[in-house]
């Protein structure tokens, strides 16, 4: 067997005549000291030869993870014992003897590869995240060695002009016209939340980002928003943030579905009139975290355009269902949305983050920072600066996280993620069903995506002990490591949540589940 070639460019090839052809052609990052060879730590980690070692080596090993086909969820460690295996690594006294580092760095990428959640496993259903397509992942490589941050068009030009074909692409999706919307991509789900919410409430106030909160903002009354109760937490969040305050969040009521309740929202407006409070943004949601719930969007959007309240759409799990012609009907009029948030690394399966935030007047996409800086927005924007997304964006430094979504799209097209999303939601659809199917169980509600809650249910088992039972199984489930699932608390009591991202997970593996959790409710003590 050759040395592979990670091995032969770590070593120092100490002791060898200096006029050595080959020392001179491997090591162009060693001096001489002496009578021995002294590497040049800051050029030997930028040597491209050693780059492409180390990438060799990195890619091999996760190769190997992924033809991985066993069904595991997480193993999970004390983290006092990984600590120590972590601070082990850092001591190059367990590198072999001519200075290997190779060997550190496959010991590295085994540990992290291995306390993961197992998400390109069968058995990873918990997340809403999921394996991300390996195309997307070596795009995102390709980002960071070459570091193009992106919110500015200089900086970063290929990501600038890709985010404007895939916000027209996307945008046909939601139904709107090239050149009258507009999106940017933001660091996750929940900064796009906040950021959607900043710009609905500039809009409302123009005087606040001036002159800040003004109490009683307009005409005498408080500012405040009105959201589904199962909005997802980042939303009230951001209303912290925005110091809007907890009580002015108002809550809209559900239906057994996990939906909000259409027949709620005026009397809770006329309540906030009375309350003294002006609400300028009704936050609904499009796959909600716990049930994968989508509000009825159409609806909303007449009571919010009668009262002339900003509607954000929180899409952050569910807007992808848009790529499929057989489940976009499931988004409703989601074109009525003024702002929509889309988490692309939930359901189109790329690296996190990336969020895209759609606005439905492009006029609006300018109105969540009202700042000027000299040193990077333009007086005069040209032709190159016109990109620069800079002013729309919190971040500053920002990956260009559109680059793994653009190249899967344009490479293995919309059907791709069309058939990958219809597989996970028909699986989640069949685990429905079978679930109705077994007495020992109580499924809460029938999918609208790939999200599903249900309950464990043994005979005898009393009404007060439901909740305890449920925390047990998943705990149980997760330490044993063969499956991952998550749990929520549906009206007060836990259930066991599970979230279907995988094309491999089917229905057998589903039925796998099942008696992992019988097994695991038998060990609980009564
Ligand atoms: C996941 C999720 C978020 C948060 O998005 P991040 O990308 O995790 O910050 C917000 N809203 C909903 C409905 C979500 O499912």
């Amino acid at each position: 067997m050759p040395q592979p070639a990670w091995e032969a460019l770590d070593s120092d090839h100490r002791g060898l005549d200096e006029r050595h052809p080959a020392r001179q052609a491997k090591q162009p990052n060693a001096f001489v000291e002496g009578n021995s060879l002294v590497v040049d730590p800051v050029r030997q980690a930028f040597d491209p030869q050693l780059f492409r070692a180390h990438a060799d080596l990195v890619l091999s090993k996760l190769q190997e993870h992924l033809s991985d086909s066993t069904i595991r969820g997480l193993r999970l460690h004390d983290p006092s014992d990984l600590s120590e295996a972590a601070r082990a690594l850092m001591d190059p006294g367990c590198d072999r003897a001519d200075g290997l580092i190779a060997s550190r760095l496959a010991a590295i990428v085994d540990l992290y590869v291995k306390t993961g959640i197992q998400v390109h496993s069968p058995g990873s259903v918990g997340r809403q995240f999921s394996g991300v397509v390996p195309l997307a992942g070596v795009i995102d490589f390709v980002s960071s060695v070459v570091s193009q941050p992106s919110s500015f068009y200089e900086a970063g030009q290929l990501p600038n002009v890709v985010e404007r074909i895939m916000s027209e692409e996307l945008g046909k999706l939601i139904g709107w016209t090239p050149g009258t919307f507009a999106m940017v991509t933001t660091s996750g789900g929940s900064l796009a939340n906040l950021t959607a919410l900043l710009a609905a409430r500039n809009r409302r106030y123009p005087q606040f980002w001036d002159q800040g909160s003004p109490g009683r903002a307009h005409s005498g009354l408080r500012p405040a928003i009105a959201v589904g109760a199962d909005a997802h937490y980042s939303v009230v969040r951001a209303a912290g943030i925005m110091g809007i305050g907890e009580s002015q969040v108002l809550r809209l009521a559900l239906d057994e579905a996990g939906r909000i309740r259409v027949e709620s929202v005026r009397p809770v407006l006329a309540e906030a009139r009375r309350r003294g409070l002006d609400v300028f943004c009704l936050v609904a949601t499009m796959g909600s975290t716990s049930r994968g719930a989508f509000d009825p969007i159409g609806e909303l959007a007449r009571i919010a355009r009668q009262h002339r309240i900003w509607l954000h759409v929180d899409g952050a799990h569910g807007a992808s269902l848009l790529v499929s012609e057989q489940l976009r009907p499931r988004t409703g009029e989601v074109w009525e949305a003024d702002s929509l948030v889309w988490d692309a690394h939930k359901m189109l399966f790329v690296p996190a983050p990336c969020t895209l935030l759609f606005y439905r007047r492009e006029e609006d996409s300018r109105s969540a920072f009202r700042q000027k800086a000299s040193y990077v927005f333009a007086e005069q924007p040209d032709i190159h600066s016109m990109l620069d997304n800079g002013d729309r964006n919190f971040e500053c430094t920002k990956r260009p996280m559109i680059m793994g979504l653009w190249v899967v799209w344009a490479l293995y097209g919309r059907t791709f993620f069309a058939q990958k999303i219809e597989a996970v939601c028909r699986v989640t659809e069949a685990a429905y069903e079978l679930l109705r199917g077994e007495p020992d169980f109580e499924v809460l509600h029938r999918p609208e995506s790939n999200i599903l809650c249900f309950r464990h249910r043994p005979a005898q088992l009393p009404d007060a002990d439901v909740h305890d039972l449920q925390r047990e199984i998943r705990d149980r489930v997760r330490l044993r490591g063969k499956f991952f699932i998550s749990k929520v608390d549906i009206d007060g009591v836990c259930a066991l949540r599970v979230v279907l991202t995988n094309h491999d997970t089917t229905i057998e593996h589903f039925r796998m589940l099942l008696d992992e959790i019988r097994e695991c409710a038998a060990l609980v003590p009564a």
